[in-house]
């Protein structure tokens, strides 16, 4: 019992149960229109042909009955039709009233084939109308499995309940061919409708459970991504970044031409500090003057890169790579005023040397060469005593 319950009710994760319903119900919009089109074509097409019969459509009560019905159908799906393309942008929204409207329409076109196929019995036709409009109902409607044995067992006795009142013209008892080819359709229906429903209920289950994957594995790809470029102790890009992406910022402005600087900047006798504070005080240091060159180079256009232990080193490129040297002399005064560096129980400001080399690289001008005389030049700031910034300049051209 538990099982057949189970087989009836939602075959999915109940908590998915609304984004699947909203899924289901976008679907059934499109397909619904495409059916609804083409059943409007042939009722259109059918109207036609009896009204063009001689006597006209109110000769007989029979064709009278046939065009009321067409008529009401017709009516419905213009209707529908006309709802759906006037609220097409609030499926989501609405996707309850929608799917109502749905299962309405489904259960009219269920109901409506039976009172069509009862009135062919007048005629002594079959049951043409209900086995293929049970059909469509079933591929299209997209009915809960519990839905879909309600209705299909519901039109099945409505029809046969009701086809003693509608005998063959010519005498013949078609009640027991009648019985069994709409049970058979009949199961058929409900199978069809059941297995279509659980197909589609589970794929897009499978859907959005791939995609929540697929965002998760992004995520984790992003950050893995900013951990391979990321220095840990202060957040700026490290030399892996250097390697890929700042390589190729410096060879895009060198095609252009441009001018670039590279400045080295390395804390003055930092193991000093670390000595005398401690270590942790030292990273606390290390990521409070990290914050401070991010601030500096923000608004530049220019990449900051934790190089080493204490060394930074700014690339900067165009009108900034100009004014390189002011910049950099801008940041060791910042450095001295000590206004950035984390206060120890010694508030004496901790100062950087700068070496900064500044050029407008020819294309051969190799990218390792301007942080080597960026190097050089920071070398020199140390032999003069640091708490300075040297430059140099054009010393690649020379070269050439
Ligand atoms: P100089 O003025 O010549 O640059 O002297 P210095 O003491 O700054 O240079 P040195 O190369 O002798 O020492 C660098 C120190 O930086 C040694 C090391 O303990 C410290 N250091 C490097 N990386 C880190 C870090 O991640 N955290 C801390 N707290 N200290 C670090
Ligand atoms: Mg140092
Ligand atoms: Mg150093």
């Amino acid at each position: 019992m538990n099982k057949i319950k189970k087989y009836l009710g939602f075959p999915a994760d109940p908590a998915y149960r609304i984004q699947i319903e909203q899924n289901l119900t976008s679907y059934i919009f499109k397909t619904h229109t495409i059916f609804q089109l083409l059943i409007l074509g042939c009722q259109i097409l059918m109207l036609y042909s009896i009204s063009v019969l001689p006597g006209g459509v109110f000769l007989k009560p029979r064709r009278t009955a046939y065009f009321c019905m067409y008529i009401l159908l017709i009516f419905f799906t213009v209707l529908s039709l006309a709802v759906k393309a006037a609220f097409r942008r609030k499926i989501m929204e609405h996707y309850r009233m929608f799917g109502r409207m749905e299962l309405f329409y489904t259960i009219l076109i269920c109901f409506w084939s039976t009172a069509v196929t009862l009135n062919d019995q007048l005629g002594g036709n079959g049951l043409n109308v209900f086995i293929y409009m049970s059909l469509i109902a079933a591929a299209a409607g997209l009915l809960k499995p519990w839905q879909s044995v309600l209705l299909f067992g519901c039109n099945f006795l409505i029809l046969n309940a009701l086809l003693p009142y509608f005998p063959d013209p010519y005498g013949a008892d078609q009640s027991f061919n009648n019985m069994t080819n709409s049970f058979f359709i009949t199961v058929l229906c409900i199978g069809l409708s059941i297995t279509l429903y659980r197909n589609r209920v589970l794929s897009e289950y499978d859907r959005i459970i791939i995609g929540e994957q697929y965002q998760k594995i992004a995520e984790i790809n992003e950050e893995l991504n900013q951990q391979v470029i990321r220095d840990r102790l202060t957040g700026l890009f490290n030399r892996s970044y250097m390697e890929t992406v700042l390589k190729e910022q410096f060879r895009s402005v060198q095609d252009k031409c441009g001018n670039i600087a590279c400045m080295m900047i390395d804390i003055d006798y930092f193991k000093q500090y670390n000595d005398r504070f401690g270590h942790i005080s030292g990273d606390e240091c290390l990521r409070t003057f990290a914050g401070f060159l991010e601030k500096e180079v923000q608004n530049r256009s220019g990449s900051l890169i934790r190089y080493g232990g204490e060394e930074f080193l700014i690339f900067l490129f165009g009108q900034d790579a100009e004014a390189a040297e002011e910049i950099a002399e801008h940041m060791r005064r910042s450095a001295e005023s000590g206004g950035y560096i984390s206060d120890g129980p010694d508030s004496s400001p901790v100062t950087v040397s700068i070496g900064v080399y500044k050029e407008c690289p020819s294309a051969e001008t190799p990218f390792k060469e301007f942080i080597t005389l960026a190097d050089s030049a920071l070398y020199e700031a140390k032999r003069c005593g640091r708490n300075c910034v040297k430059l140099k300049t054009g010393e690649l051209s020379q070269q050439t």
